[in-house]
């Protein structure tokens, strides 16, 4: 990717120009979710870019800050603050979606829904620690559930969809049923982080 400044909200920049470029180009669904994880990796490797307003737990619920949609809504990432023990209800995505830790650890679940339309589980729950990145899908899987893997302390991952997902209309499930019912997330905020107040580096150049 390349560095177009040195504001701390740079990786975020970086991250969301390479995106943009990458979904204009590139159709192939298993080919974009591996390049993007590429990217996400890169940017995951800091923290210092997410503005404090994207860190914030709520005592009670699970916090989604919306940090980018694209214009076409090819593509959003969304900051996950997970409170200590909090957890999603088992859901689905319908698009694909890449989560990967930035702070703290996420334990998920993974489910299918067997011939009758009943939720079974799918392998063991999996750990994701900070760095790991974890890739839903409805060809690759696209039922889960995730939570907090700490019960003292604040988690924080950083989720990519191919879609606005907060705009998507979704399904939860129950375990061990084939009740389903259908949910629309939207987002924990009304700001977006500024990833364009650039001046401070332009004025820098200034000679
Ligand atoms: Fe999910």
């Amino acid at each position: 990717m390349q560095t177009l400044a040195t504001e701390p909200i740079s990786p975020l920049r970086d991250f969301i120009v390479a995106m943009t470029k990458l979904v204009e180009k590139e159709r192939d669904e298993n080919k974009l979710i591996a390049e993007s994880k590429k990217y996400l990796k890169t940017l995951i490797s800091t923290d210092t870019w997410l503005p404090e307003f994207c860190t914030v737990p709520h005592p009670d619920y699970y916090q989604q800050y919306l940090l980018h949609t694209d214009p076409l809504e090819r593509f959003s990432v969304v900051s996950f603050v997970w409170g200590p023990g909090q957890k999603t209800p088992i859901h689905d995505h319908t698009v694909w979606g890449l989560i990967g830790m930035l702070r703290g650890a996420e334990k998920g679940q993974r489910y299918t829904q067997d011939a009758s339309g009943e939720l079974v589980a799918v392998g063991s729950e999996a750990v994701l620690k900070q760095g790991d990145i974890e890739v839903v899908s409805p060809t690759l899987g696209d039922i889960h559930i995730v939570k907090n893997a700490f019960d003292d302390q604040t988690s924080i991952s950083i989720h990519v969809y191919g879609a606005n997902i907060g705009a998507v209309t979704r399904h939860v499930y129950e375990e061990g049923s084939n009740k389903v019912k259908k949910f629309v997330s939207g987002y924990s905020s009304t700001q977006v982080p500024n990833l364009w107040d650039r001046s401070a580096s332009v004025r820098a150049t200034i000679t």
